[in-house]
């Protein structure tokens, strides 16, 4: 078998016998008074099954390294295939969404933004002529920080990381309470840098009104990859709203976070996958050759 065949069979196996018992955890939402903080706990919750399987394919990739091509090792090709099939289904479907999310036409989003490296925002006229200073404003606010913090990526990847998670029913409530968290982050984001909450709940409401012959998905309802908007779910309006008019808790600058904050959490990211595929290729084989051996013999 080819070298990059079994690499890829190999990663989803393992990885899917890892995630898939990493999703069965119980999962509560997080209740902290900060939607930032909240936000966070709740990104990280989603990605916590799918972390340890990116590990796992660091690692085969390091051994893979070093590997000849095709793979001499004895196996047997038909365990391996087999036990497989079942992960790879769900690996192919969260793809085939993903990039099903890429190449569709854009919806029609009355305000939003867009673009997953450099995000823009984007703001119908009709729309903004319906409202007035303070709400146009707001709205731009709560837009320009969905583009601060490139959200358009992040909900892209956090509905891939949702969908890997498939079948269990709730991953895909897991990943629709990190939207509802995402836009109150971003309302309090926009609050902390002079918007009015008012204005934002009136911003909000008026988007509503006029997206409401919209598809479907132009709620935010599903899948929401690929733009982060103003509306968000529209199912959550009436809490949003309360929540807008109420005070805003705390000091602003508290309601603010550095996206270098972020960067710096990739970049221990990617240095920790590194070290993973660098330890694939001193010493994978030690572990994977007898594996392979043991299908053969079983
Ligand atoms: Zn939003």
């Amino acid at each position: 078998m080819g070298r990059e065949t079994l690499l890829t069979l190999l990663i989803v196996l393992f990885g899917g016998l890892v995630m898939q018992p990493l999703a069965l955890l119980p999962w509560r939402a997080p209740i902290v008074a900060s939607p930032m903080v909240a936000e966070r706990t709740a990104w990280r919750r989603l990605w916590l099954p799918v972390l340890p399987m990116l590990v796992v394919g660091a690692w085969l990739c390091g051994w893979a390294l070093r590997e000849p091509d095709p793979v001499t090792t004895r196996f047997d090709h038909g365990m391996i295939i087999g036990a497989s099939l079942p992960f790879l289904a769900v690996a192919l479907r969260a793809g085939l969404r993903a990039v099903w999310v890429l190449l569709r036409q854009p919806v029609e989003l009355p305000i939003c933004t867009v673009g997953f490296l450099h995000p823009r925002v984007v703001f119908d006229p009709h729309l903004a002529r319906t409202l007035d200073d303070g709400s146009i404003h707001a709205a731009l606010e709560h837009e320009r920080a969905h583009a601060r913090h490139r959200d358009p990526l992040r909900i892209w990847l956090a509905q891939w990381a949702a969908d890997l998670q498939w079948p269990w029913p709730w991953a895909h409530r897991h990943f629709q309470v990190w939207l509802e968290l995402l836009e109150h982050a971003r309302d309090d984001e926009a609050r902390g840098l002079g918007a009015s909450g008012t204005d934002l709940a009136a911003a909000v409401v008026a988007t509503a009104r006029y997206a409401r012959n919209a598809p479907r998905s132009a709620f935010g309802v599903f899948p929401a990859g690929g733009h982060a908007a103003l509306l968000g779910d529209a199912r959550a309006l009436a809490a949003r709203v309360e929540r807008l008019l109420a005070p805003l808790p705390g000091p602003a600058r508290a309601h603010q976070r550095s996206p270098a904050r972020d960067a710096g959490a990739l970049a221990l990211l990617l240095v920790l996958l590194g070290a993973v595929l660098a330890w694939g290729a001193l010493f994978g084989n030690d572990i994977l050759h007898p594996f392979l051996l043991w299908t053969w013999n079983a």
